[in-house]
């Protein structure tokens, strides 16, 4: 039976009763012959910089550097919100992704049948969805130099953001979204602004290149970012696969998040560079959600975001597609049987908290195994 070593970072806030839910999915499926799963769990964002005065200790980045796959919780709250600027617990989600060179975050927006009404669109246009948002996440115009504000002789400031890209950054990006394309439904939609940016002339012909010489089976379109934002409330189902910039990405990737309901629904992936020699790639999965101090510590945290997210190393990372599958498959079953948790109930309707809705997805789990 392969085995794997997942490192789980579960953070501040809700994070750490989130992640014990993973912890059971994953020992339901090691009792199931699934796989091993070796874990080691350590301390990231306010709660490392209390132990250890930073918010990711260099012990903690050699395990991640050496982990099969990272999970990661949610870091920040009130607590820390006067700690040294370079301390603050999000620099440690900043430090694994720089150090792991994460480049391609992954994030999917499915609409359960079960949650159709919760959504703000009409449940034709929701009901079924499934697409994945492909966001560059190290370049663009977050990074790009110059980055600064000057003062003009006049008084007047003058502030610059320099958006960037390379051939490079656009090819490996363009081949994650072709390549999960090929085990999706076998297209992909690039959006860029070349109508009005020389990074999105440059975006656009990258792109055309990689999928006719490398997925010539692959269908790929290309639509400008505000019409791809339009598309999304209009009609999100005619997507599969949407590759865009890391500004683009951000808000598409929000928007197509909040199609389908609540935060604690929604996982991520965040993937490097494939090793030269194992093939393998860095990752890190975790919750789009933060660490919800308002609800921290008082049980009602959803499980799901987070669930979903160890699916999604399964998936990616382990190899384990089908345990994947298994683990989505028992999630949509406890939304078909009405369970719910308080976010995603309806006004009035009983609510579970965080263990019951991980105990169920368990059992529903070891049902299907
Ligand atoms: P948040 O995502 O933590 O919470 C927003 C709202 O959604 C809250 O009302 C919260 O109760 C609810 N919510 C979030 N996750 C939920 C879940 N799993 N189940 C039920 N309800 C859930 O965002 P915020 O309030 O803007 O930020 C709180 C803290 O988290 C801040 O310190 C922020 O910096 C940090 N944060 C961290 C990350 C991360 O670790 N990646 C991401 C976003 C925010």
């Amino acid at each position: 039976m392969a085995s794997f070593n997942l490192l789980l970072l579960p953070g501040d806030g809700i994070g750490p009763e989130v992640m014990a839910e993973v912890k059971k999915v994953a020992d339901a499926l090691g009792k199931a012959g699934l796989g091993t799963f070796e874990t080691e769990t350590d301390l990231v964002g306010g709660a490392a910089y209390d132990a250890h005065g930073k918010a990711v200790a260099d012990s903690t980045m050699q395990l991640a550097l050496s982990a099969d796959a990272v999970l990661f919780g949610a870091v920040g709250g009130p607590k820390w919100a006067k700690v040294p600027y370079e301390h603050r617990p999000e620099a440690g989600l900043l430090r694994l992704r720089k150090d792991l060179a994460l480049f391609a975050n992954l994030r999917p927006a499915v609409c359960y049948p079960a949650l159709a009404e919760a959504s703000s669109l009409k449940r034709e246009v929701i009901e079924g969805l499934d697409i994945m948002i492909v966001r560059e996440l190290t370049g663009g115009v977050y990074f790009g130099e110059p980055k600064e504000v000057v003062t003009l002789e006049n008084g007047q400031k003058r502030a610059v953001d320099t958006q960037v890209y390379t051939t490079h950054e656009i090819e490996r990006i363009a081949r994650v979204a072709f390549d999960l394309a090929k085990v999706r439904r076998g297209k992909v939609t690039s959006t860029e602004k070349h109508n009005v940016m020389r990074s999105g002339v440059l975006w656009k012909e990258v792109v055309t290149r990689i999928g006719a010489e490398e997925y010539p089976d692959i269908e790929l379109e290309h639509h400008l970012a505000d019409a791809c934002g339009m598309q999304l409330v209009r009609w999100p189902k005619q997507y599969d696969v949407i590759v865009c910039d890391n500004l683009f990405g951000d808000m598409l990737s929000d928007v197509a998040a909040m199609l389908t309901g609540s935060l604690g629904m929604l996982p991520s992936a965040s993937l490097g560079a494939p090793d030269a020699a194992t093939g393998k790639r860095k990752s890190l999965y975790e919750p789009v959600h933060g660490s919800a101090p308002d609800i921290a510590g008082q049980g009602l945290a959803n499980p799901i975001a987070m669930i979903g997210s160890f699916g999604m190393a399964l998936r990616y990372s382990l190899g384990l597609g089908e345990a994947a599958d298994l683990v989505d498959a028992a999630i949509a079953d406890v939304l078909a049987s009405g369970l719910r948790t308080r976010d995603i109930a309806a006004k009035g309707a009983n609510a579970v908290g965080t263990v019951e809705m991980g105990d169920a997805i368990v059992a529903a789990l070891r049902k299907r195994l």
